[in-house]
């Protein structure tokens, strides 16, 4: 094991050029070299945790195994690198803040007036380092969310400043900028890039390797005058073109020799041949369907391309596995009434209705539902989506037309979705969910169990409502099954309706824990059931 090297990735000239992406690219190279590699995501924005942001603001939550509500970054690092994420992972502003002011309230500063520097910054400074200090890690690659010059990203970048002093060739900084094409001119313009680094160098950070975001290819003469206005080699200019998948960007950083170039500056010998063989064979199959099918997405958050990150790319990872073209719509469900279900919902191969919190579009989820069930369509229901299922059956098969989930319908007769007794007293919004991973034991004699082929799985939650266990009498006779139990808690975590195809609604969370080279057991089952010609 080498001593812990640390990366930091900070980004210029725009937002949304894919830091996350280059970041866990990146781990995910190294990792192919047999080093051990975490990716960590430091967000500068003042709420603790994104759990209360709603994706308008910030896209999908994800949350951890141990249950932080975080970045959507972090389901990029887990994806792209099967290596487990969690709170120590993404930090916020908020978060060290809090910190700090508790420790100044407990009389940890006495006497002395608590400052940025080095209060601030040696907060970050120690969450930083406990990834590395854990002894687990090769390799912390540090994303500093944001764009340099933003006044809340100060303490971090001067955070960089100190470690990329203190740890000299044990640390490299990576800038992700975007090189415009002016096409009036016809030309790849480097002067935000140049403005960008200087910025960046105002607080004190040389960027060891330029990333340049661009849409043409960067000729010798860009990437020459880069590396002479910014202060970098001429081979630590790298190009990062756009392409057709996320999952080409690893292979792209490696022709660019990015991960070559990170191992020389910090002076690491070059471990393995690295074995990109997994990769590729993903990616052929991904780019090589042999059949494709259209699922849809039914949600309030449709228009936002973020906002179901996780489970759009557990579709691509089983459809890639199972060489099938998963197509998913995106339908609002606010626009799903009565008189259109034929017109918003017919043709479609899998109805998947996606987790969610409020009542606003609940009917048309629910309504979606009923339209999966009753013309044998594939269905997925997932937390909010099994929600709706259980209600939907309630209503149209137990006969109780105003059976509701008491987070809509407080005052309900019939609660078939209940509040948590253990929540029933919590006051604050914040990180009090059931969040995380939990166990479920599953029935022997069900499709769930020959799905994942074990007993016992573990998956994440993220959610305050659950089935109400008053009416599983009436519900296992009416032929909607639990199928999946907590086993601590008896919590009813999984239902399913054996007389339909492929009718599914699960608590949890299983996209979370999709990855590119182990794609969810339940998404494989899902797009195969969607795959076969529907009998209605
Ligand atoms: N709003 C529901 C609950 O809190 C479902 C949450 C979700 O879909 N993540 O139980």
């Amino acid at each position: 094991m080498i001593s812990t090297k640390y990366i930091f990735v900070t980004g210029g000239v725009a937002s949304s050029l894919g830091k996350g992406i280059i970041a866990a690219s990146l781990a995910s190279l190294l990792k192919a070299r047999g080093y051990s590699v975490t990716n960590q995501k430091l967000d500068p924005y003042i709420n603790i945790d994104p759990g209360t942001l709603n994706p308008y603001e910030h896209g999908e939550c994800y949350v951890t195994e141990d249950g932080a509500e975080t970045d959507l970054d972090l389901g990029h690092y887990e994806r792209f690198t099967n290596v487990r994420t969690s709170q120590a992972n993404n930090v916020t502003t908020g978060r060290i803040y809090q910190s700090v002011i508790d420790k100044e309230r407990r009389g940890d500063f006495l006497g002395g007036t608590v400052q940025v520097i080095p209060h601030i910054t040696n907060e970050i400074k120690d969450r930083i380092k406990l990834l590395g200090n854990s002894g687990q890690y090769d390799f912390v690659i540090t994303e500093i969310g944001g764009t340099v010059g933003d006044i809340e990203s100060y303490p971090f970048i001067e955070t960089v400043r100190q470690m990329k002093w203190a740890l000299g060739n044990d640390c490299v900084v990576l800038h992700l900028t975007y090189i415009p094409f002016l096409s009036a001119a016809g030309e790849l313009k480097t002067k935000p890039t140049q403005h960008s680094v200087h910025a960046l160098m105002q607080q004190g950070v040389q960027p060891d390797i330029i990333i340049c975001r661009t849409e043409h290819p960067l000729s010798r003469n860009v990437r020459d005058k880069i590396a002479l206005f910014c202060n970098v080699e001429s081979d630590c200019v790298i190009e990062d073109s756009d392409v057709s998948s996320i999952y080409e960007v690893p292979l792209r950083m490696h022709q660019e020799k990015l991960d070559t170039q990170v191992l020389r500056k910090l002076d690491v010998p070059a471990k393995n041949e690295i074995d990109l063989s997994q990769w590729e064979s993903f990616l052929y199959k991904l780019k090589h369907p042999n059949s494709e099918i259209t699922i849809g997405l039914v949600g309030k958050y449709v228009e936002l391309q973020d906002a179901y990150k996780s489970i759009t790319e557990s579709f691509i990872h089983a459809g890639a596995a199972l060489q099938c073209k998963v197509h998913v719509k995106s339908i609002h469900s606010e626009t799903i009434t009565d008189d259109n279900l034929d017109e918003k919902l017919s043709g479609l191969n899998g109805i998947l209705v996606a987790p969610g919190f409020g009542n606003r579009g609940i009917e048309g989820k629910i309504l979606a539902v009923k339209y999966a069930r009753e013309n044998n369509i594939p269905f997925l229901g997932i937390c909010l989506g099994m929600q709706c299922a259980v209600v939907e059956f309630a209503r149209d098969v137990l006969g109780y037309a105003d059976a509701h989930s008491v987070e809509i319908a407080p005052a309900t007769k019939h609660p078939v979705i209940d509040i948590m007794e253990e929540q029933k007293n919590i006051a604050k919004m914040g990180g009090t969910m059931r969040l995380g991973a939990y166990p479920c034991k599953l029935e022997k004699n069900s499709k769930i169990f020959q799905i994942y082929g074990k007993e016992l799985i573990s998956e994440r939650h993220r959610h305050r409502y659950e089935f109400n266990n008053k009416y599983l009498e009436q519900f296992q006779k009416a032929g909607m099954k639990a199928v999946g139990i907590n086993p601590d808690n008896n919590l009813v975590e999984i239902v399913e309706i054996p007389s339909h195809p492929f009718f599914i609604g699960v608590q949890f969370h299983p996209e979370y824990k999709s990855t590119v080279l182990n794609p969810h057991p339940l998404f494989l089952a899902f797009v195969k059931a969607a795959s076969m010609p529907v009998n209605k």
